[in-house]
């Protein structure tokens, strides 16, 4: 693809779908999936406390946080799953022909993944220094239980992913 065309689709902070561009991508999928009534599941991710990154550490230690979940992402998730950023620390996956019990497991394993997360920084002094201790909750939505349209199933992984937030955080909800 031409450079304009790529940045177009891509978020430039983590190289991920920008969410008009992933937006598009699930949307095709979804329709795929309902004609041959495969099963599909969207997970909604938000970083926990991640405004204390920005406050604390600085905007730029925040950019290095959601490049290195962005990665972490990429690398734990099948290449043929839609990894996409929402902007701000929210973070959406489409996963095609999955289940509700498998993307649990899969929910789980994100989940694991970005708490054992170390992410090294630069400190305005210069010196090194890790991040330590950072956490995700997540909200699935399966097309079992919502059907395959991306409103619908986006509305239910957000009330989940509200209900993990209100029970602690670094936590994994089924809709
Ligand atoms: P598992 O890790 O317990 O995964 C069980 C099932 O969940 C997989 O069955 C697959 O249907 C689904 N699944 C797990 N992770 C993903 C994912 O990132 N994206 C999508 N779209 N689906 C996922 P499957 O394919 O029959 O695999 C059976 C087992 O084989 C897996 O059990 C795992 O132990 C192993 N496996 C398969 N592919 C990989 C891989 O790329 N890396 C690793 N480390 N193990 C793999
Ligand atoms: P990929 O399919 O794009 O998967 C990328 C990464 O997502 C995997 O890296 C793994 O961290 C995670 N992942 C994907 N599916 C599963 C799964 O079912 N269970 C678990 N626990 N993790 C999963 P990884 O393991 O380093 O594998 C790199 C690539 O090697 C995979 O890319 C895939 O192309 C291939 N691969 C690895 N194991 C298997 C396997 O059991 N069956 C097949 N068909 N391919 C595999």
């Amino acid at each position: 693809l031409p450079q304009w065309r790529r940045s177009a689709q891509r978020d430039a902070k983590t190289g991920l779908a920008n969410s008009m561009h992933w937006d598009r991508l699930a949307v095709d999928e979804l329709r795929r999936a309902e004609s041959r009534k495969n099963p599909t599941a969207v997970l909604l991710l938000d970083l926990d406390h991640f405004k204390r990154v920005n406050d604390d550490l600085g905007h730029l230690a925040g950019d290095s946080v959601l490049a290195a979940v962005a990665l972490l992402l990429r690398t734990n998730i099948r290449r043929g799953d839609l990894v996409g950023r929402f902007g701000g620390e929210e973070f959406v996956i489409l996963l095609p022909a999955t289940g509700s019990s498998e993307a649990e497991a899969i929910a789980q394993r994100v989940r694991r993944s970005v708490a054992a997360l170390r992410v090294p920084l630069t400190t305005a002094d210069g010196s090194p220094h890790e991040l330590v201790g950072l956490t995700v909750s997540i909200g699935v939505a399966t097309t079992q239980r919502f059907g395959y349209e991306l409103p619908d199933l986006l509305a239910a992984a957000d009330s989940a992913l509200l209900a993990a937030k209100g029970s602690g955080r670094n936590l994994v909800t089924m809709a």
